[in-house]
């Protein structure tokens, strides 16, 4: 069961070039970050490191209709 060296069975695609960007919303300046996984979480703009998590979500904001 335990393989030397082996990876978690989450990694089960071997495409693993599908890197996407999740973009974060900075607690303090509200600038949109893309910020990959192994990509440290820090605002660009002020360098704050609390940042939100966008949801993407159908509709989830109220945007002007
Ligand atoms: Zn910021």
């Amino acid at each position: 069961m335990n393989a030397p060296g082996a990876q978690p069975s989450r990694a089960g695609a071997p495409g693993a070039q599908a890197n996407p960007a999740v973009e974060y919303l900075c607690a303090d300046c509200a600038a949109s970050n893309e910020i990959r996984a192994r990509e440290p979480i820090r605002c660009r703009e002020c360098g704050c490191r609390v940042m939100y998590k966008k949801r993407i979500k159908r509709s989830v904001q109220f945007e002007a209709r």
